[in-house]
């Protein structure tokens, strides 16, 4: 080979091979340097500036003109090896002995082969490891005496099992790392020397070149593999996670050029089947809709975007019936449709005449409101109504008139019994069957952006772990935020503020107070008898005969009927079962006539139990007689009020007392209070003092089970336990109502109309009354006042003066001596007291 520049020559695979293998054997032909008589050999020095080359490894290098090429050139002379030094650091530009490690490799160097600029690369061949003793010159090249390490060849066991772990460490390496022939794991098999196979290996796989500096400088066999060992592992740990990353990217990848190539040919399928246009087209009109319904801004890109998202999935995909239910949300909710307002108060007073006898207070307000409307239409923040009364007292039907009158769309929902946070505003759209809260739903319904929105039962909202609904209402209904009311399914602000809000309650009492704060209340109290039949005649009757086919002239309900039906089938403060009842008769009238049997034309007392069988309630709920230990509360409760019996008992015993019938905290305390002012007045009431003591006395409250709590039995169970112990009789047809004090002071009380119109449904006679809510009598219908006794008390002394039959000279247990007493107990039981 004649040629100085094989390396830049293009020649063919086979001719170069036979270049490198004619360089190599040239290397084999350099002998190792003859040790002297010390063991010692001297020869010029090869720099190397950052890289190593082991023993027995082969490798090009490259060489710059200066000290490398002349050591290069000497040696050759002299037919000899060269040693090579490796620089500590490869940063030193003209290295000094001292910047070279102490260890080196004594080298073959081939022929020199120039390169462009003066260069020259070589083929060199590491020999063996060499320990520096002395440099023997610096100029112009560097000499150096060594001295050659022997290692050791031979196997031991803890050689072996080194050797055999860095041969598999190797061949793991080999397979995860691309860079590396497959071959090399081969050849480390054939390798038998420890030392050996470790600097193949350090020469094989991609090393930092400090650790190759470091494992030059480890003549130990052993070590060496250890470290190197180490080295692999920690390298196959670096591949093993480049393999993980590289397959996940595969993967992916793959993935989706199998979704890609699957949806081609989908799309294909349905072109084929002509579906693919239909999925396009249905886009189009999706899109077109879009375009068209008038959104806000914000809504309109939302919807687009989710337009988008279609276009991108086949008609299959499910996600597509998310979004498109998604959609149908966006389109359907109202979000420009506007009615226009009727302000006229006139025509409004006669809408809600038209439909609704008495309220006069409600529909007062009502016009008000309105007028306040017409006369600063914009920005009129008046507040939230609150219609709170009975059930059946006319609040829907009032509001449904409202909205008539002012010519928008009525609409309610009812949130009795909501306790999650999410049913007022809504489920994420993560969530799988996820909607709108019932505030949006109710806005799709009513199709336009101020419609007169009912929230019914606000004082049954409940609140738990889910979230509070009140604190969401409260968004709902506050004008400073509802003009952007957000819904976690919509994601997007929507416009509450043109609403016309009215909520409804049966009582303030559980209203949360953030929310009653808020409103603005009108009560509906509930209706006498009166009224509900002008209520029935006017508009009770006329409906349900229309609804079932009648004719208002062919039948005719007579007032003793609607009486009958209000005392004997209904128990109730508004109208709602009054109107069931007549409904049902009408009903049976009605079939009679299709079936063209005799039918009554006048319907009278009789028709009514005829047609609606035997009673529900009986007229008065009153006691039939006059009692001991029985007398009579006048109670509010929801469905407006009622009568309540108090039953005193006192049997022999220890003097303790009972307390029977769901009866709460409050009322618990009201009768202790009423047995201290007892005791404390036993003197002034002929009672022996010490009776107590040998006494217990049951205290129980019938009717219903139903909770009862408050102080305003005070005066009642007081009147009661004071006829028990002084066995004088209480008058049946007296109702009460008072809380009482230690002393027997009489406290007024609330509820005093529906108390009041309760006590007269229940034929009372006498009602006793505390003095201060004598002024709340102005609420109660004159009739009513009319027919009833109405007694302002301010102490029980007037209250027993009222309720207690007047003392009897006769001899009575509690007044003799307790030892007598006990002979006669059993047979003069207060209940057993014979009646008069
Ligand atoms: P609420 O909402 O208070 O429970 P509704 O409004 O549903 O009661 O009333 C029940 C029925 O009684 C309705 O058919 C209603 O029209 C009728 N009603 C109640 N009060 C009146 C009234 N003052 N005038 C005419 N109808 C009434």
């Amino acid at each position: 080979m004649k040629s100085d520049d094989w390396l830049t020559r293009q020649d063919s695979p086979e001719e170069f091979s036979s270049i490198l293998h004619q360089r190599t054997e040239e290397l084999y032909r350099i002998p190792d340097g003859e040790p002297d008589s010390e063991g010692f050999i001297e020869a010029p020095v090869l720099i190397l500036r950052d890289i190593v080359v082991f023993p027995h490894m082969i490798s090009p290098i490259f060489i710059t003109p200066g000290p490398n090429l002349l050591a290069i050139q000497d040696a050759q002379f002299n037919f000899q090896t060269n040693i090579a030094l490796v620089q500590r650091d490869p940063e030193v530009e003209e290295p000094h002995p001292n910047d070279l490690l102490p260890i080196g490799i004594e080298m073959a160097v081939g022929r020199l082969l120039s390169m462009p600029e003066g260069n020259s690369s070589a083929l060199v061949q590491g020999r063996r490891r060499v320990e520096v003793v002395e440099f023997t010159q610096e100029e112009p090249f560097m000499k150096v005496k060594v001295r050659p390490i022997d290692e050791p060849t031979e196997v031991d066991r803890q050689t072996d099992a080194l050797m055999r772990t860095a041969r598999d460490l190797f061949d793991r390496c080999v397979q995860l790392d691309r860079s590396l022939p497959e071959e090399a794991h081969l050849f480390s098999l054939n390798i038998a020397e420890p030392g050996w196979l470790a600097d193949m290996v350090a020469t094989a796989v991609s090393l930092p070149f400090v650790e190759r500096q470091s494992l030059l400088m480890l003549p130990d066999p052993q070590e060496r593999l250890k470290r190197i060992n180490r080295l692999l592992a920690q390298e196959l740990d670096v591949l093993q996670l480049e393999d993980e990353i590289q397959s996940k990217v595969q993967n992916e990848v793959d993935r989706s050029q199998r979704e890609f190539y699957l949806r081609e040919q989908m799309k294909a399928i349905q072109t084929e089947l002509g579906e693919g246009d239909i999925w396009t087209r249905e886009i189009v009109e999706i899109r077109a809709r879009v375009d068209e319904a008038g959104l806000p801004e914000e809504a309109k890109s939302a919807a687009l975007k989710e337009v988008d998202r279609l276009t991108q999935m086949p008609p299959m995909a499910p996600e597509v019936g998310i979004i498109r239910n998604y959609l149908d949300w966006i389109l359907e909710l109202p979000w420009s449709q506007i009615t226009e307002d009727n302000l006229d108060v006139t025509h409004a007073a006669k809408v809600l005449e038209e439909y609704h006898y008495g309220l006069g207070k409600a529909k007062d307000r009502i016009l008000e409101y309105i007028a306040v409307r017409s006369l600063k239409p914009k920005r009129s923040k008046q507040p939230i109504l609150c219609f709170v009364g009975p059930p059946g007292t006319g609040k829907t039907s009032l509001g449904r008139s409202i909205a008539e009158a002012l010519g928008r769309k009525f609409v309610r929902v009812s949130l009795g019994g909501v306790r999650d946070e999410a049913e007022i505003r809504g489920h994420r759209r993560t969530y799988i069957g996820a909607l709108p809260g019932r505030v949006l739903q109710t806005m799709r319904r009513a199709g336009t952006v101020n419609p007169l929105f009912m929230l019914d039962e606000i004082d049954k909202l409940g609140a738990d772990f889910r979230g509070d609904p009140a604190a969401a209402l409260l968004e709902v209904l506050d004008p400073e935020q509802n003009f952007a009311f957000s819904d976690h399914y919509l994601e997007l602000a929507y416009d509450l503020s043109k609403v016309m809000f009215i909520t409804t309650a049966n009582t303030i009492m559980s209203i949360p107070l953030a929310l009653l704060d808020r409103m603005e209340v009108l009560e509906f109290p509930g209706y006498i008898e009166e009224e509900k039949i002008e209520i029935a005649r006017r508009f009770l009757i006329p409906r349900q005969m229309e609804e079932s086919g009648l004719d208002i002239r062919e039948v005719h309900f007579l007032d003793s009927a609607i009486r009958r039906i209000i005392s004997e089938y209904t128990y109730e403060a508004g109208v709602r079962n009054l109107e069931r009842e007549i409904g049902r008769m009408c009903r049976k009238v009605a079939r009679m006539k299709s079936e063209h049997k005799h039918h009554p034309n006048r319907l009278g007392p009789n028709s009514v139990e005829r047609f609606l069988g035997p009673p529900q309630f009986f007229q008065t709920q009153a006691e039939s007689q006059d009692e001991i230990g029985v007398a009579t509360a006048i109670a509010w409760t929801e469905s407006g009020g009622d009568i309540m019996p108090v039953e005193v008992l006192i049997l022999e015993g220890k003097g303790s007392m009972q307390i029977t019938g769901q009866i709460g905290e409050v009322m618990q305390e009201s009768a202790q209070a009423g047995l201290s002012y007892l005791k404390s007045r036993s003197r002034s009431l002929n009672i022996s003092p010490d009776i107590y003591e040998h006494l217990d006395v049951h205290l129980h409250i019938p009717e219903g089970a139903i909770p009862k709590d408050g102080p305003s039995a005070g005066i009642t169970i007081a009147t009661a336990l004071i006829s028990a112990f002084t066995e004088r009789k209480v008058y049946k047809e007296v109702g009460m109502t008072g809380e009482i004090t230690l002393r027997g002071r009489v406290l007024p009380v609330g509820g005093v109309r529906e108390k009041i119109l309760a006590a007269h449904r229940a034929g009372l006679k006498t009602i006793l009354l505390p003095e201060r809510n004598m002024k709340d009598l102005i609420d109660v219908p004159k009739k009513v006042r009319d027919d009833l006794n109405i007694i302002p008390v301010n102490h029980m002394d007037q209250v027993l003066e009222v309720a207690l039959h007047p003392e009897v000279e006769k001899p009575s247990r509690h007044r003799k001596p307790i030892a007598k007493e006990k002979d006669e107990g059993e047979k003069e039981q207060p209940e057993q007291a014979p009646p008069e």
